[in-house]
């Protein structure tokens, strides 16, 4: 689904990515862990294009992702992303924030959007707040809506970016939950993440960062489990 062949990337003269060789599979939930500046971001941005990459190869669903004539709109549907700050439209509604995509992008009907919007809020526990303002809810609430967006569009991946960094610790709960209910639906995850209960619990495997490199890539009760 995702493959990484001998990617390099880098911003100017500095290497932030070498030589990445990774390869994630249909359903599989990948955590990737790392200090900071180690280069996760930089990798979730490659595959959401956000960034291009500087060397090798870097394939959705067998679409060479930076090669020549890839729509990358056509690719970037089937990517949902979740950021840190949430990044909802602050004078949007949590229903319009879902709907958008599906209508603009999708050229769904608006009833069809809601329908489909609705049915997410419920998955996430906010059908409640559909005609709520992204300021009236708590950091947990909108992460959750912001995770419902992401669905919208009916993505076959879903890459988080630090998606509890942002929250009180009272609020990460919740927010687990959403994505432990999707991983354990199938979905093909790639998060980036400090959550280690979160990583030993679903994650197929944990991938381990440092300096722009890969220097692990073990399942996750090998990862945890070694002196
Ligand atoms: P992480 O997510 O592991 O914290 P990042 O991927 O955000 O790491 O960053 C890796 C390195 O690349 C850092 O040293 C960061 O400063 C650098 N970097 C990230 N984005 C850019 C950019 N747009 N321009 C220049 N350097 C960048
Ligand atoms: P996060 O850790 O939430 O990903 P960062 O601070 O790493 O946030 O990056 C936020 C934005 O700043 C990104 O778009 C990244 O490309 C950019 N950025 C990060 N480091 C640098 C840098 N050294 N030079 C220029 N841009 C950077």
């Amino acid at each position: 689904m995702i493959e990484f062949k001998e990617v390099e990337k880098y911003y100017g003269s500095f290497h932030a990515l070498k030589d990445i060789n990774l390869t994630v599979q249909k359903g599989e939930v990948v955590v990737v862990i790392g200090p900071s500046g180690s280069g996760k971001s930089t990798m979730l941005r490659c595959i959401n294009g956000l960034e291009d990459i500087t060397e090798g190869q870097l394939l959705i669903n067998d679409v060479d992702l930076h090669g020549k004539g890839t729509n990358m709109n056509q690719v970037r549907k089937n990517l949902g992303m979740v950021f840190q700050h949430f990044n909802l439209y602050p004078h949007k509604t949590v229903l319009e924030n879902i709907t958008l995509a599906p209508i603009k992008v999708l050229k769904k009907s608006k009833e069809d959007a809601t329908k489909l919007a609705e049915t997410l809020l419920e998955k996430v526990g906010m059908l409640d707040k559909k005609d709520s303002y992204p300021s009236q809810l708590s950091g947990g609430q909108q992460q959750r809506i912001a995770i419902a967006r992401g669905l919208a569009m009916q993505p076959e991946v879903m890459l988080f970016d630090e998606p509890t960094s942002a929250l009180d610790p009272e609020m990460i709960g919740e927010v687990l939950e959403v994505m432990k209910k999707l991983a354990r639906e199938g979905m093909t995850m790639v998060v980036v993440t400090h959550e280690m209960g979160f990583a030993r619990e679903v994650a197929d495997r944990v991938i381990f960062m440092a300096d722009g490199q890969i220097l692990e890539d073990a399942n996750a009760i090998e990862f945890y489990e070694q002196p």
